[in-house]
C-alpha cells in the first residue's frame, strides 16, 4: 500500500480472501470459471453485491457482527471448465437459478456507475440467505 501511494502504482491482486482484498483494492472484479461476473468500486461491491457468487464469498468473511454472521453455503462442486454448464456457468450452484439461467448466458451490464454484473436476477441477490 505504501508503494502504491508513493510510486502511483497499479496492481492486479488475485486472491480468494475478500477480507484481504477489501483493504488494498480500489476496484474489485469477481471471477467464476474464467468469467468476470461482477466488477465495481470496492465499497460498492462490499455494500451492495449484485451477483449471487459475490454475495456468497462475502458471507464467508469471518465476523463478530451478529447481524452479518450467516454464511451462504453453496451446494455442489465447481464444474469442469472444459465442459461448463450451459447458459450461466454458475447456475449449478446458484440458489437463484431458474430455467432461463440454463438457456441464456446472462448479459454483462452496467447497473450503476462503474458497477457491472452478469446475472439475470441480480435484483434478487440482496434477499439471498
Ligand atoms: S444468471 Fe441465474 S444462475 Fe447465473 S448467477 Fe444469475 S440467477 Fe444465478
Amino acid at each position: 500500500m505504501e508503494l502504491k501511494e508513493k510510486e502511483d502504482l497499479t496492481y492486479l491482486f488475485i486472491s480468494h480472501d475478500l477480507s484481504v482484498i477489501k483493504h488494498i483494492s480500489d476496484r474489485i472484479g469477481v471471477m467464476y470459471l474464467g468469467n468476470m461476473v461482477e466488477l465495481g468500486p470496492s465499497e460498492e461491491i462490499y455494500e451492495n453485491p449484485l451477483h449471487p457468487y459475490t454475495k456468497s464469498l462475502l458471507s464467508a468473511i469471518p465476523t463478530t457482527d451478529e447481524v452479518k454472521k450467516d454464511h451462504i453455503i453453496l451446494q455442489g462442486d465447481i464444474p469442469s471448465n472444459i465442459f461448463p454448464p450451459s447458459g450461466c456457468k454458475f447456475r449449478t450452484r446458484c440458489p437463484l437459478a431458474t430455467e432461463k439461467c440454463a438457456k441464456e448466458v446472462p448479459e454483462y451490464r452496467e447497473i450503476s456507475k462503474n458497477h457491472f454484473v452478469a446475472c439475470h436476477y441480480y435484483e434478487k441477490t440482496k434477499d439471498m440467505k
